[in-house]
């Protein structure tokens, strides 16, 4: 089921609906694209039309963010539950790795996708690294070859919030791969380099402020989206009030 948000088109599943429905189009080999937007990535695309058009048209919009999901619920037709990209990343490479499937991992800087391998092959068994790039290039060209010349279950697309959509967007026609996935910052996570929260943190749905107080450098972003976002939720709240009650 979909439901909108802000004019995006989220899929209300739970994480094993969505692990099998990415098992599945990584088996169509239709290079299918996995979006995950959260707060901030939901209001760039009410500034930039080319985003959203590539956000829903994605064969899987699932929420990432606790902001996404308080805004559902505000707006009266709550999402199942948050699926973080993370996690979702892991679990499909996990499920992949049992099948001996493979992945190429794309983002990060130099150094930081060869630690992720590292640390995906001991956590997902199985599982078989078909090509690494990080996320510094200039020409997509010679990284597309790369990934063709080996043609992974799954690329994951680690390039940043909304470069990672934009360039699955603009290269989906030219790739030879199962699925593709837009996972901002999970490449440095799985590399161990930034710390996650605390599960305890998540529970609560604090992972934001967690990352807030951990990457104060994200403040600034932060403090611009997530009212923003707010109040855009709040507003269209009011829209669709407004119009039942003329209806
Ligand atoms: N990144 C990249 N190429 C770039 C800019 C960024 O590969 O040109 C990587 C960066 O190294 C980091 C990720 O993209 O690993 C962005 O992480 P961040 O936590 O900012 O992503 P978000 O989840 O906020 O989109």
């Amino acid at each position: 089921m979909k439901i909108d948000v802000l004019g995006i088109s989220f899929d209300s599943i739970s994480m094993d609906e969505a692990v099998s429905r990415g098992m599945e189009l990584t088996e169509s080999r239709s290079s299918a694209i996995v979006v995950t937007p959260n707060a901030e990535i939901v209001s760039m695309c009410g500034a930039d039309p080319s985003l959203k058009e590539i956000v829903n048209s994605a064969e899987m919009v699932l929420p990432d963010g606790i902001g996404v999901i308080y805004g559902a619920r505000l707006l009266g037709r709550p999402l199942k539950e948050k699926v973080a990209g993370i996690d979702f990343g892991l679990s499909v490479m996990q499920e992949l790795g049992k099948r001996g499937g493979t992945v190429f991992l794309l983002g990060a800087k130099p150094g930081v996708a060869e630690e992720a391998a590292e640390n995906l092959c001991r956590r997902c068994p199985g599982l078989r690294i078909a090509g690494i790039n990080n996320g510094y290039f200039s020409d997509d060209g010679p990284v597309i070859e790369k990934i063709n010349a080996v043609s992974p279950d799954l690329l994951l697309v680690c390039l940043g919030a909304s470069a990672q959509e934009h360039w699955m967007g603009r290269n989906r026609e030219k790739l030879s791969v199962g699925l593709m996935a837009g996972l901002g910052g999970s490449m440095d996570v799985y590399a161990g380099q930034v710390q996650r929260a605390p599960k305890g943190w998540q529970k609560l749905g604090l992972e934001w402020l967690y990352r807030l107080l951990t990457e104060p450098w994200r403040f600034k972003r932060m403090a611009r989206t997530l009212p923003a976002f707010m109040m855009d939720v709040f507003r269209q709240r009011r829209r669709e009030r407004r119009a039942a009650r003329s209806r």
